[in-house]
């Protein structure tokens, strides 16, 4: 099995260490195209008004000066071609993908864009409360089993999973729960400061919010109470039900 491995946070970053370390337990034939920086947020974003370089740092590793769907799209059309993967793993990022945070994230972009080229993708993410330590073995000890038995099991062609690990020792980590995506309590969370030249900015971002659950049978729900979680994604976003009450208004 031919494994590819990208992520957000970067080349360098910590948990694509983590991840390589995974795949390898599950196949020798493993290669990493990643982001030369953090792209964290870079949603499904292709760069397409800057040439894209492809730098060569070993055999099967590779860094992009852009995007996680850059690195996705450079790799099956190029570094790849010929020789596609059959599993695209991203990862693991530094901190979770839950909830809405899908729709930000370039971890799970990057298993969007995989989906889109036909290629299985599954999306990790390790939760974290404190910076200063993040268990990246939970991921790593996790992931094996996770990946196996989602890999054993198989998924829609149409479909990409998102993993997200607790954040709590390998040992202690509860199983692993199966739900849909959650959702996150929605607040203002920007900082407003004036710089040097007494022009305004802002900067964006939002804090965990420990209390939201997310909702029974969530993303969240089971990564807040210690379970790995596992939820199936597609990139059809239509509402059905809506759906079929505007067709009878519309159509
Ligand atoms: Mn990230």
């Amino acid at each position: 099995m031919r494994i590819l491995l990208t992520n957000d946070d970067g080349i360098l970053a910590p948990g694509l260490k983590a991840l390589e370390r995974m795949a390898r337990e599950i196949s020798k034939d493993v290669w990493v195209v990643a982001p030369e920086t953090e792209q964290s947020a870079a949603s499904h974003s292709l760069t397409l008004h800057r040439p894209l370089s492809l730098r060569r740092i070993s055999a099967r590793r590779w860094a992009v000066n852009g995007t996680p769907t850059d690195c996705v799209y450079l790799a099956i059309h190029k570094v790849l071609a010929g020789k596609r993967p059959d599993l695209v793993l991203s990862g693991v990022n530094r901190g979770s993908n839950i909830g809405e945070d899908v729709t930000y994230s370039g971890t799970i972009a990057a298993a969007m864009e995989a989906t889109l080229l036909r290629v299985p993708a599954i999306a990790l993410s390790q939760y974290y409360d404190d910076g200063e330590y993040i268990p990246w073995k939970t991921a790593e000890v996790w992931g094996v089993k996770t990946v196996r038995a989602l890999l054993k099991e198989g998924w829609p062609k149409n479909v990409l999973i998102n993993v997200n690990f607790p954040d709590r020792p390998a040992g202690k980590v509860k199983g692993i729960l199966a739900g849909k995506q959650g959702e996150h309590e929605v607040f203002d969370a920007f900082e407003e400061r004036i710089d040097p030249r007494g022009r305004t900015y802002y900067w964006v971002g939002q804090d965990h919010v420990e209390d939201v659950q997310g909702g029974r049978g969530t993303d969240l729900r089971a990564v807040n109470e210690g379970y790995v979680s596992v939820s199936p994604l597609h990139l059809d976003l239509t509402h059905r039900p809506t759906l079929t009450r505007l067709r009878k208004v519309f159509n």
